[in-house]
């Protein structure tokens, strides 16, 4: 008899946090398609769909400086005269000096600049890209911000009214790049002086929400806008934390970084598709789109009511809760809150009735969260390590990820029960929420973005622990108002283990785990009292903690990749005269498919395939062609003072995509300068084996480059010319590829290298 009960108590709340994470990851609030025959003042993702439909045509790549993106181009000037106003555009040397590595990307770029409404000052701008990777057609990753920007900036117009400000679309050229559209925008003094606040819109994925996942620095009165101007919300001040620590940049990164105030939206979610040639129209949500929309004509309406001035503040902390509500408080009350619910949650502990407690069920009652954390962690990685050595594949549930988040959400739940006969009610409902409220004292004071997953339940618990301590929580309104109490803490946590899935994958699972174990942490009191039989809680453990393992086995066997989730796996040719070799590298991110290791000799190990590269890959002997090498001529090579300025005319072929210039760290070179524009070189690269220049437009092949350096001794360069696109002899082992593998980002490409020596001044 005790047994059913306690089963039918851990179904229960099992059954609970399932029904929450699944509320989260399926019931998020989204807009409402609109369909085309909507009112003009609407964004309408219908017709903003058949706009990106003109805007791609043949849904072909469009890397800067191609034909496609001349022609993508066009057509969107096209449409942008369709809905009046006048555009301009601005052709410029763009470059980007790496932040992360020694490296200078460069290359001359379009950009499209179009009038949506009129106005003295400063003006809104309505920002996203039209170049896509080279890889994929980018119906995404742009095509939707573009289309968003176009059918925004169609619904002001007709809107019309009075606006504060002037609002312009700008779309960049060459943002995957390196960002180079917008550094060349903002390299313009014109340009950006009429520059006020910037609105962005950007992908990496094809479906899910349209998140606000970064503002700029003093966000409070831009979430307060955001909070007021559109219907579902889809943010957290958590997002820009992690953000900061991740290497994607947008083109929003340099406005932020000149201070001006800016929204950046994208959505996540089908990360696969990102930088492929999935990346069609036919694959992009209308719901996204919507939002996209929603979000920018939002947000530009609301900003052209506002002055500039009532947009400066301190920051906020905020999260959505379900895309329907948003809580957001300013920064500076995160650290005070945070003390003044523990000191409530201290009282509420103080005064609650209950069975006496002795020091060593406390003891036990306090190891309660860490165990579970720890726990969480532990059994997520063992679990993960075991699908990866069944499956013998790096991200075995990339393609398939069912089996594995089942075995994940096995694990937490086995150490859940694990550690719930640590100790009674009073004890563990006390540690529990003592805990969250001490770590939302942590986080506040370090990291402040994340507090309101802290601050927002302890706040919950706080007033209905203390409502109801004199009761004692074992009686039933004292239960009641500890699952009421829990529920916060559940749908907090529980959405963020759902968007942590979809936006970086169960390979990284303590973002599924971690968060899953904090939300559930809240229901161990309820687990804990009666606490559960010996023999069904070992049951209970061991029968989750098996199953889980099967699971992990299960998801180790299903395979890795499927047609809709490829491998990324780019061929390339490399052809180096410095040893006379020509070879095939072949991505080593996992393991080859069988086929294309038949199809050529593939080293069993990834490797170094010329002196210069970051990446390792496996490399097969190849035939050498008839092709013509890149080169360089010296036109220059001086010394002044304590400068050596050597200048270059690279030499490369009218099939060059890329000319990379490779120049060892010794050489101290301090400054760059590739056609007319100028780049200070950060002395630190002195200390880099190589400092990597790419230039990337097609005028990059006959262009002139002017070294400036410390050194004098005699300069061993690198020039590597690269093409997109193997040979016609690579067709065959493209194809072994399969269909469960795709080039990506750069894709499939020639590189040709020749070894260049500058003697001494
Ligand atoms: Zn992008």
């Amino acid at each position: 008899m005790k047994s059913t009960a306690s089963t039918i108590r851990v179904l229960a709340l099992a059954a609970l946090a399932v029904a929450i994470w699944a509320l989260a990851k399926y019931g998020q609030a989204m807009p409402r398609v609109v369909p085309a025959d909507a009112p003009l003042t609407e964004f309408s993702a219908m017709r903003a769909d058949a706009m990106l439909a003109r805007l791609l045509g043949p849904e072909k790549p469009h890397p800067a400086s191609t034909d496609e993106n001349a022609a993508v181009r066009e057509r969107i000037v096209q449409e942008f005269l369709k809905i009046g106003g006048h555009v301009l555009h601005d052709t410029a040397m763009g470059c980007d000096v790496g932040r992360r590595a020694a490296y200078v990307a460069c290359a001359t770029v379009t950009d499209i600049i179009a009038g949506v409404r009129g106005g003295k000052g400063k003006a809104i701008i309505l920002l996203a890209h039209f170049d896509s990777v080279p890889a994929g057609p980018g119906a995404a990753d742009d095509g939707a911000g573009v289309a968003t920007v176009l059918e925004t900036a169609r619904a002001l117009r007709a809107r019309g009214g009075k606006t504060l400000h002037p609002v312009i679309a700008v779309l960049t050229d060459g943002e995957e790049y390196g960002l180079l559209g917008a550094a060349a925008f903002l390299d313009n003094p014109v340009l950006k002086d009429r520059v006020g606040a910037v609105i962005n819109v950007e992908a990496r994925g094809n479906r899910g929400a349209s998140r606000l996942f970064q503002t700029s620095p003093g966000d409070e009165k831009l979430i307060d806008l955001y909070a007021a101007s559109v219907s579902t919300y889809a943010t957290s001040s958590l997002y820009a934390e992690i953000y900061k620590y991740m290497p994607n940049d947008t083109d929003l990164t340099l406005f932020i970084r000149d201070g001006f105030p800016a929204f950046n939206f994208a959505f996540a979610d089908n990360v696969a598709h990102y930088h492929t040639p999935l990346d069609l129209r036919r694959n992009l949500s209308l719901v996204t789109l919507q939002q996209h929309g929603d979000n920018m004509l939002g947000v530009a309406g609301a900003l052209m009511q506002t002055p500039y001035t009532n947009l400066k503040g301190p920051d906020a902390v905020y999260v959505d809760v379900l895309g329907r509500w948003l809580l957001h408080i300013p920064e500076s009350w995160a650290l005070p809150g945070a003390i003044a619910l523990l000191i409530l949650l201290a009282g509420a502990v103080a005064v609650s009735h209950g069975p006496k407690v002795e020091t060593r069920e406390w003891l036990r009652a306090a190891a309660i969260f860490p165990a579970l954390l720890i726990g969480a962690g532990a059994a997520g990685w063992l679990l993960s390590e075991i699908a990866e050595l069944v499956s013998g594949m790096p991200d075995p549930s990339y393609a398939h990820p069912i089996a594995l988040r089942t075995a994940l959400t096995l694990g937490v739940a086995a150490v859940t029960i694990a550690v719930s006969r640590l100790a009674g009610l009073r004890a563990a409902a006390s540690a529990v929420w003592l805990w969250l409220a001490v770590l939302g004292v942590a986080v506040a004071l370090f990291l402040p973005g994340f507090s309101p997953y802290f601050l927002a339940p302890a706040a919950f618990a706080a007033v209905l622990t203390l409502a109801t301590a004199r009761l004692g929580w074992g009686s039933a309104v004292g239960r009641a108002a500890l699952i009421v109490a829990a529920l916060a803490g559940l749908v907090l946590w529980l959405q963020l283990a759902a968007s942590g899935e979809t936006l970086m994958g169960l390979k990284l699972h303590p973002l599924f785990t971690l968060p899953a174990a904090f939300g559930v942490a809240t229901l161990v009191p309820l687990l804990a009292t009666p606490q559960l039989p010996k023999r069904f809680w070992l049951y209970a453990t061991g029968g989750c903690f098996g199953v889980a393992i099967a699971a992990a086995i299960v998801a180790g066997f299903q395979p890795a990749y499927s047609e809709s989730a490829p491998q990324r796996l780019n061929l390339n040719y490399i052809v180096d005269n410095a040893t006379g070799d020509a070879t095939w590298a072949a991505d080593a991110t996992a393991p080859l498919p069988p086929a294309l290791r038949a199809a050529a000799k593939f080293s069993e190990e990834p490797e170094q395939p010329y002196s210069s590269s970051w990446r390792k890959a496996y490399l097969a002997p190849a035939e050498r062609a008839a092709v013509r090498m890149p080169g360089a001529t010296i036109l220059a090579n001086a010394r002044e003072g304590l400068t050596r300025t050597v200048t270059l005319g690279l030499n490369g072929s009218p099939d060059a995509a890329m000319m990379t210039l490779v120049v060892p760290g010794a050489a101290k070179l301090r400054r760059i300068v590739i056609g007319q524009k100028a780049v200070e070189v950060p002395a630190a690269w002195a200390e880099q084996n190589f400092v990597t220049i790419a230039c990337m437009s097609r005028d990059c092949a006959t262009m002139p480059v002017t070294l400036d350096m410390a050194d004098n001794g005699p300069l061993n360069l690198t020039i590597i010319e690269r093409r997109a696109g193997l040979p016609g002899f690579g067709a065959k082992l493209a194809q072994a590829r399969g269909k469960t593998a795709v080039p990506s980002q750069f894709g499939d490409g020639i590189m040709l290298l020749t070894p260049v020596t500058v003697p001494g001044p």
